[in-house]
């Protein structure tokens, strides 16, 4: 068994087949080190807010797997439950709640509790970070002195705020490297080389270039989990995967002036906005075509949060506005104005990080990697063409928070073992739902 990545896809496939089904010859081939590509860039947030119930059972389903993890472990994945609040300056939210009755499979919004008043008694803020104390279902404040109160640093203009109560980060090193240790104290093997090419015709032999040349590796069953570069590995097989990647990128920097309270859970500003340049900067921006975009109006979304605990100083700052499609790359080239972009845009909620324009600190971080992603932002977890090949990919923004159910899933597929619901829904077989896809797409275009 054969499988090819060792990003936190294929090392919980790999867990999985171990733990749950005894599969232990298990060979896990990476060109670079364990959890160093993709996975390495990841915000490490997790959530069980989706747009489509299928997302929320499977999400649902990886948070109930990482809280086993957590339980198990005396919490090394420093597993936290403070929330997503999600915020608007719009008070008419009828779609939104629609949307989320839909997402959430619950029809009579009996998940939801609207909040208001300016006193709230049945709403817990977020003040602790232990995910067992956290409650279930979404809380909705429309009182702006009760936001005020909870959320001190959002811009005084928000009117909602949407807490998704099931939701948070943990440190995905630590679950990948947890994972790993058990597949490793289970008797599977690394090997660290390049997958160069696969001969599908009879079992798999799969050439890697190794530090020490050539190896060729046979195996009954291959599972692609090749992140950004799983449809390369799945045209070695003669298979196109509907798959493609956009670059996105974050900042992580010291908060030294402590803009940002520590105890403020992951925070989305929903709205569009158009950045707040000069008139002059402006049109030195519209002058360039590589530019442009940054002086028209931009796509909400844009998030921040607390990073590294409540004592520490650190916040993460992302904005997922790019939609162009690139080929992978191993070393993704940043783009040099993303930090400027990243914090004018969060300065919009949190109007204290303005104090850090043309005055960022020289500890800033600032990375990225690839969304590898299907047109319906599903992944693909499942067989994957020729008899023995499966794939556990296009992970795209969820990888980390999915890590868990998607290695459950691909090794049930392997295995042929009893699958839960969603197996066909993100499986290739969705492509044969025309209704399903119609639906996905109506839903990706916010119609529905
Ligand atoms: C900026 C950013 C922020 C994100 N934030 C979040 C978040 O907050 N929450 C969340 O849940 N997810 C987030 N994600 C998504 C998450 O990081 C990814 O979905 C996840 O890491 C994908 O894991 P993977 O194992 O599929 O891919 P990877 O981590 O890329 O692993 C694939 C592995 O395959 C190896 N490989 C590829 N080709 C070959 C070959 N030919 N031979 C041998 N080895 C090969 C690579 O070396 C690599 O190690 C974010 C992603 C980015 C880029």
């Amino acid at each position: 068994m054969a499988v090819v990545g060792a990003g936190i896809s294929g090392i919980s496939t790999a867990y999985s087949l171990a733990i749950d089904h005894g599969i232990t010859e298990v060979v896990l081939i990476d060109a670079g080190q364990p959890m160093a590509f993709t996975s390495a860039q990841s915000g490490e947030n997790y959530r069980n807010w989706w747009p489509h119930p299928a997302m929320a059972t499977f999400t649902n389903r990886s948070i109930d797997l990482m809280e086993r993890i957590a339980r198990r472990t005396g919490n090394r994945i420093a597993m936290t439950r403070r929330g997503y609040a999600a915020a608007t300056r719009e008070t008419d939210i009828d779609d939104l709640i629609d949307q989320l009755q839909f997402g959430f499979a619950d029809p009579g919004g009996r998940s939801l509790r609207v909040h208001s008043g300016a006193k709230a008694p049945a709403y817990l803020p977020p003040r602790s970070r232990d995910w067992n104390d956290a409650p279930e279902g979404v809380d909705i404040l429309r009182n702006e002195h009760l936001i005020r109160e909870v959320f001190p640093s959002f811009d005084p203009a928000v009117r909602t705020v949407i807490h998704i109560r099931r939701a948070g980060d943990i440190d995905g090193h630590q679950l990948g490297s947890y994972m790993l240790e058990e597949v490793r104290n289970a008797g599977g093997q690394r090997v660290t080389g390049l997958v160069e090419a696969i001969d599908g015709r009879n079992r798999h032999v799969l050439d890697v270039r190794t530090d020490d040349g050539t190896a060729r590796i046979e195996a009954e069953k291959i599972v692609n989990a090749a992140g950004p570069f799983a449809p390369r590995i799945a045209g070695m097989l003669g298979v196109n995967l509907p798959v493609r990647n956009t670059l996105q990128q974050k900042i992580a920097f010291e908060d030294s002036a402590r803009a940002i309270p520590r105890d403020m859970p992951f925070s989305i500003d929903l709205d569009r906005q158009t950045i707040g340049w000069t008139d002059e900067e402006r049109e030195m921006l519209r002058e360039d075509p590589q530019l442009r975009r940054f002086a028209e109006e931009m796509p909400g979304a844009i998030h921040c949060r607390p990073d590294g605990g409540d004592h520490a100083t650190r916040v993460k700052l992302g904005w997922a506005f790019n939609e162009r499609t690139s080929a992978p790359e191993w070393n993704p080239r940043l783009d040099a104005h993303f930090p400027e972009i990243v914090l004018r845009g969060a300065s919009r909620l949190n109007p204290s990080l303005e104090r850090y324009l043309g005055n960022m600190s020289n500890r800033r971080h600032h990375y990225g990697g690839w969304y590898t992603m299907t047109a319906e932002n599903w992944p693909l977890i499942g067989p994957m063409g020729p008899e023995g090949a499966f794939m556990n990919c296009a992970h795209s923004g969820f990888g980390t928070m999915a890590a868990c159910a998607g290695g459950e899933l691909c090794a049930a597929w392997v295995a042929d073992a009893p699958l839960p619901a969603y197996a066909r829904e993100f499986s290739l077989q969705r492509y044969r739902d025309a209704n399903l896809m119609s639906l996905l797409a109506k839903l990706n275009r916010g119609v529905l």
